[in-house]
Order: C-alpha cells, then structure tokens, then sequence
C-alpha cells in the first residue's frame, strides 16, 4: 500500500517521458516512480502516447537524442540505464535509496560520501550535468531547518527516510515538493529520526520556463 500524497507534476512527468529534462531531475522522477505505483502509470501512458507519435511523424522538432532516449524509454533500454553490477560484488538491497538512486550514490546508504554543511546537516551530491542541474543528498537531523534554499529557478525534494513539514503539509518517504523561487518555503525535518531527502536544483540553465516548449512536439500539444 502507498502512502505518498505529493507527486510529480504533469509538466515534469511529461518532460521526464520526452527526455528532455536534465540527467539530475531524471534522476529524481526515476527514483519517485520506483516507489509510487500512480505515478508509474502516469508516465507508461504518457510514454506509449509520445512512442505513438513518433512513429507516425519523422519529421517531430525534437531536442538533439530525444528522439534516441524516448525510444530507447519504450523499448525499456534506456541508455542512461546504470552499468551493470562490477563482476564479483554482491549489491544487496538498501532500504532507503531506491535502486536507480543507489547506483548514483555509491551502492547504499553507508557508501554515501557525506560531507557537513553545519548544524549537523550533510549533504552529497550525487548528479551535476554540464547543464549546472544538480542533485544531491541531504541528511537533516530530526527538528532540524532544510538548508540550501537558493532560490533560483526550480527545485523539487523527495523524501527517502523520515520526513518534513513544509507550509502545513507532511511530506513523508516517497512524497515530492517542487517549489520555486516565487514559493517562500522552510521545510523543517520532523523531530525525532533524522531526513533524508534527494533535493534537485536547476542550473545557470533554466529548463523550467522551457519545458512546456520542449515537450510540445512530443505531444503535439
Ligand atoms: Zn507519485
């Protein structure tokens, strides 16, 4: 059964299944799709509507390899797919990173490459695209502030472990917030256990005011 309340929006699911959103924010849909069955559905559907599309137009205005990354999505070989497990290791299953997080963050959780920003919180980053889109682990101790609020651009916080409470809502494991720099938000970590979260941030390049665009000749909308 699944408990999560908040979940990708339809412009990024649509973006995700069009390839055109940065490897960071990918990465972030991916790992909420691994534990959100509503969410899964949204995005097989919305991936047979854009492998419909292409296959009746060669001529889509598509971002360069879109094309490849869609199909590739349909066929279920993503070429951004994790390498396979180096022979001789045994990968065992983490509890709190899903699998296509853990393969960005060294395996598991006690593999992770922590490093302190203060007052107890840590951070690692996991994903940082040419694009300046970058992804990166925070452990927030229990009634602890979630730090690094730039403000710049788009921003989307998944939870893996514990939670937080952000403007009267409860985001537990599996739950996104996307907020922007118009959302004056201080997401606060539950006391008790500490937070884990994935926090994704754009980069200099803005895709977010794009991203309509990007994925219109996708779904010809
Ligand atoms: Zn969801």
């Amino acid at each position: 059964m699944t408990t999560i309340k908040h979940h990708i929006s339809d412009e990024i699911l649509t973006g995700y299944a069009a390839g055109v959103l940065p490897e960071a924010f990918d990465l972030a849909v991916a790992t909420h799709l691994s534990l959100c069955d509503e969410c899964r559905a949204r995005a097989m559907a919305l991936e047979a509507v854009g492998g419909a599309v292409l296959e009746e137009t060669e001529t889509a205005e598509m971002a360069p390899g879109a094309l490849d990354a869609v199909l590739a999505r349909v066929a279920g070989t993503a070429p951004e797919a994790p390498p396979a497990a180096q022979p001789g290791t045994v990968r065992r299953k983490d509890s709190v990173l899903p699998m296509p997080l853990a393969e960005y963050a060294g395996g598991s959780l006690d593999k992770v490459a922590w490093r302190s920003v203060g007052g107890g919180v840590m951070q690692a980053v996991v994903a940082r695209g040419d694009d300046g889109a970058t992804a990166r682990l925070l452990y927030i101790p229990g009634g602890t502030e979630v730090p690094d609020h730039s403000h710049h651009g788009l921003e989307m916080t998944l939870v893996l472990d514990g939670a937080f409470c952000d403007r009267g809502q409860r985001y537990g494991r599996g739950d996104v917030q996307i907020a922007d720099e118009t959302v004056d938000h201080t997401p606060v970590a539950e006391p008790g256990a500490a937070c884990i979260c994935l926090a994704v941030t754009e980069g200099r390049l803005k895709f977010s005011g794009l991203l309509p665009r990007l994925a219109q000749p996708f779904l010809r909308i």
